[in-house]
């Protein structure tokens, strides 16, 4: 027997091994198993080099766990190795600077076991002992050496007929979770899923006499051949779909994927599915699995796939992606800003290819995928460009557009007087059916935009479409929803709009929480009187498409807080075209005539005054006016806005006994969902007075 140290200049490499990596610890029987796929294939090269004659025989990578003796072992048939060997690969782990690299690297395990090459020694993260048996393909005697994790190891000659390798891991006694079946079977399952060696973890079990019983049969954990390394050509839907189910069992159908092949300027294979989502994005990430070789090293791939990309689900092979290096050095790697590049375009030309080819299809899957695609749009300043040529409106009535044909659609009736094109959209198709129904009957289209990512969809076309605005199907009436030249229809004069507006007014609810609470639910209320055309409504309700953004965003962004505070703000329009509206006003101006009499008169006789007063102010340089003159001036408007008061007091008094008023109100409340709790119970009750 010999004796000898591993040539380690730093003090001791183990206690860094397990100090430094101990929250990966589970990746020692990745690098085992590799190591053990590796002799294996080398074998295999050998043999059809001609380099090696005898029998291969049963090629197999075994794991068996002990846990009597708490030991696992990884056997392999492989091309093993010779004493010198050992000493060449094992023993001189030649390294300088160790101590600064692993400072800075010392919570990436995946860093430090690829600088160093310690694949091997990663055992010694769960082990106190290990041990190496091994017999070369070539004439040598077998080998047997052991350490326990100093620096010092003992080599001896062993009895060993069988050509291959044992690595016998004597397990730590706070690492004895590795000695659990299920365990290893799992990281088994997650790390070596796909190696392209046999990987036999004991042996098959069966119901028999109503109990589990083992079989002759190895249980293969691994799947030797992933789809991904075989050529497309060869491959058939079924074969995609059933891989898919392989890799995600809980998941529903995949609507198409994208199988990635190419070995020039990096290599890279894998195959990307488009999953259905529907909600919560989160969830759905991580999906993409990374392998190097068949390897798998990682499900998080950000830096790798393009951010828009993770959403997809699927496998990607590549030895070219840097694995032992921090995120953001990944980033700035030139390989791996072209693969990420690569993988955008052929997504892309996918995407692209449906759409020209399978137009229909690409239609039906829209409101699946479209979820990526605006997520692209707004991430990726490159994709916009690509997608432009695919990307859909929907509307409505359940039609899709590309950009130019939607363009082409609604170009002679929805530019406004400025030369705008006027995007409609509306994002509750139920809650807004008044709007969409009266912009249809205007000759509009109406888009659909009820999406995850449609507001600030919204917001990006804006800024990229020129001469172009998005504006929600209930922003404004009807009339003014798209500017054009003036409407020339008879209106009411400032003074009889004016009181119709006052009496409405009056009535709105200050919150709309059923609660009453204060503060909650504030809502205010712009009444305006407008003449909208006999055919329409009464009483419209609509939300200034700013002020609605603004609240939205104020929702999502804590730095503006002050436009969440706000009350919610609502216009109501007052149809002076509706019968019914003038007939509001002419019975308000009979029931109030006598009260407002002495008071109307009395605000001509102020107004007049005041622009009196006003004329002669103006004509003299402000150092010429008298403080006398100031005064009288001053008490015109005091006695102007009390007068207004007891105005709006007598139409308040009229308004508040008339139920049309309230019942008018409540219905444009109720057509935008906001009539609630007691005011609901209010309102059917005064309807039911009503038809009685
Ligand atoms: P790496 O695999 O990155 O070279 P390792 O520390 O994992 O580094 O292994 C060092 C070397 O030891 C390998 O390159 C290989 O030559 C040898 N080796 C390790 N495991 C085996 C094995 N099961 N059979 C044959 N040789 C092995």
């Amino acid at each position: 027997m010999k004796q000898g140290n591993i040539g380690v200049t730093t003090e001791n490499i183990f206690p860094v091994i397990k100090k430094f990596l101990y929250s990966d610890h589970e990746i020692f029987i990745r690098e085992i198993v590799s190591n053990a796929i590796d002799a294996t294939q080398k074998l295999k090269t050998l043999a059809g080099k001609g380099d090696f004659k005898g029998e291969m025989g049963d090629l197999k990578v075994r794991i068996s766990v002990d846990k009597d003796a708490k030991t696992i072992t990884v056997s392999d048939n492989g091309i093993g190795m010779t004493a010198d060997e050992i000493e060449k690969y094992i023993n001189q782990i030649a390294f300088s600077g160790a101590n600064d690299f692993l400072d800075k690297y010392k919570d990436d395990a995946n860093a430090i076991i690829g600088h160093f090459g310690l694949g091997f020694y990663s055992s010694f993260m769960v082990s106190k002992q290990v041990d190496i048996i091994t017999k070369s393909y070539q004439d040598a005697p077998a080998v047997k050496w052991s350490c326990d994790g100093s620096p010092s190891y003992t080599i001896e000659e062993v009895d060993k007929t069988e050509r291959g390798t044992d690595i016998v891991m004597h397990i730590d006694d706070d690492c004895q979770e590795f000695l659990e079946k299920d365990k290893i079977e799992s990281l088994l399952r997650k790390y070596c899923h796909f190696l392209p060696i046999p990987i036999a973890f004991g042996k098959k079990t069966e119901w028999k006499d109503g109990k589990q019983v083992e079989t002759d049969e190895d249980n293969i954990i691994n799947s030797v051949e992933p789809l991904w390394s075989k050529k497309p050509a060869d491959l058939k839907d079924e074969d995609y779909k059933e891989f898919y189910r392989h890799l995600f069992p809980m998941a529903d159908e995949p609507l198409f994927w994208i199988h990635l092949n190419v070995d020039y300027p990096f290599n890279l294979t894998g195959i990307l599915y488009f999953p259905k989502i529907k909600n919560n994005l989160d969830i759905q990430r991580n999906k993409i699995q990374l392998y190097c070789n068949q390897v798998f090293v990682t499900d998080a791939v950000e830096g790798i796939v393009p951010e828009f990309l993770t959403l997809l689900h699927g496998v990607i092979d590549s030895p070219d992606i840097p694995l032992n290096v921090s995120r953001s050095y990944l980033q700035s790697d030139a390989n791996v800003k072209k693969i990420s590049s690569y993988i955008t375009k052929k997504v892309s030309d996918r995407l692209a290819g449906i759409f020209k080819n399978e137009r229909e299809e690409f239609e039906k899957k829209w409101d699946d995928i479209k979820i990526f695609i605006h997520y692209g749009m707004l991430s990726e300043e490159d994709y916009y460009d690509k997608a432009k040529a695919y990307f859909l409106f929907k509307d409505t009535g359940g039609k899709y557009y590309t950009l130019d044909e939607y363009n082409a659609l609604i170009k002679d009736q929805q530019t406004n007087k400025d030369g705008q094109l006027v995007y409609l959209y509306a994002n509750d198709p139920d809650a807004q059916y008044t709007y969409i129904d009266a912009a249809k009957q205007k000759g509009y289209n109406v888009l659909l935009m009820d999406g995850q990512l449609d507001a600030p969809l919204v917001g990006m076309l804006e800024r990229k479409l020129e001469k172009s605005s998005f504006t929600r199907v209930d922003a404004d009436v009807i009339d003014r929803l798209i500017q054009k030249e003036e409407t020339k229809r008879e209106k009411l004069d400032a003074e009889r709009s004016d009181k119709l507006a006052i009496v409405f007014r009056s009535q709105t609810p200050k919150s709309l929480s059923s609660s009453g609470e204060t503060g909650k639910g504030a809502v205010d209320f712009n009444v305006e009187a407008q003449a909208l055309g006999e055919d329409q409504l009464p009483v419209m309700m609509t939300q200034s498409e700013y002020m609605r953004r603004m609240k939205d965003m104020a929702r999502l962004q804590p730095g503006m807080a002050f436009y969440g505070e706000m009350p919610d703000m609502y216009n109501i329009v007052l149809n002076t075209d509706s019968p019914l509206i003038r007939q509001v006003l002419e019975d308000c101006e009979q029931n109030t005539a006598e009260a407002l009499k002495p008071i109307e008169a009395e605000l001509r006789g102020l107004n007049a005054r005041q622009a009196v007063l006003r004329q002669e102010q103006d004509k003299k340089k402000p150092e010429e006016i008298t403080q006398e003159e100031k005064d009288d001036l001053k008490k015109c408007g005091e006695d102007i806005r009390a007068e207004q008061q007891k105005r709006d007091d007598v139409l308040k008094t009229y308004a508040k006994g008339n139920d049309r008023v309230h019942q008018l109100i409540d219905l444009a409340l109720l057509q935008n969902g906001l009539l609630k709790g007691e005011a609901l119970t209010r309102f059917v009750k005064r309807s039911v007075e009503l038809i009685k």
